[in-house]
This record gives structure tokens, C-alpha cells and sequence, in this order.
């Protein structure tokens, strides 16, 4: 029996745990993965309605931004550095 993992409305990947958790942006709950809730990513769109920019992650570069667009690296807790979603979680599935 394997454990099927619901996708996350973040970055919409269903490789890592997930968790449903308030957002910050807005008075609703979103399922989140461990990268993008670690992140502090919201879903894309919410910008204009809520008059400010957040962190998003963007799916054409793999890569997690800010609100100014520019590039954020994923750092982890013993001091790794990742570019991308999908080198974390390459380097985080080999232990
Ligand atoms: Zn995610």
C-alpha cells in the first residue's frame, strides 16, 4: 500500500509531504508542501487583489521568488543551497 500524497496548491507537486495551513495572505487554508511552507510561498494571483507583492513559486524556472521577482535560494538547516525545487528534493531523496 503506498501513501498517496495530495498535490500541493503551491507549486502543485505531489513529491513531498504535505500539510494543510492557513495562509498568510488571506482568510483561507491551502494544502502545502514542506518546501513551499518552509519557503513561506502563497499561490500565485492573490497580488493585485491584495495590493502586495509575496513569494510565489514560479514553475517555469523551478525556482522560488520573492515579491520583487527576484530569485530566492532554498537553504537548509545545516547550510546546503539549492537553485531549484528539484535539486532539493533530488539531493533531499538521496538521505
Ligand atoms: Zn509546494
Amino acid at each position: 500500500m503506498s501513501k498517496k500524497i495530495r498535490a500541493c496548491e503551491i507549486c502543485g507537486k505531489n513529491d513531498m509531504p504535505t500539510t494543510v495551513c492557513s495562509s498568510t495572505i488571506g482568510g483561507f487554508s491551502m494544502n502545502y508542501c514542506t518546501i513551499c511552507l518552509a519557503m513561506g510561498a502563497e499561490q500565485r494571483g492573490y497580488e493585485d487583489v491584495i495590493g502586495v507583492n509575496y513569494t510565489y513559486y514560479d514553475n517555469e524556472t523551478d525556482m522560488y521568488k520573492d515579491g520583487s521577482s527576484k530569485s530566492l535560494e532554498i537553504i537548509t538547516k545545516s547550510g546546503k543551497k539549492f537553485k531549484t525545487r528539484n535539486e532539493f528534493v533530488k539531493n533531499n531523496a538521496k538521505g
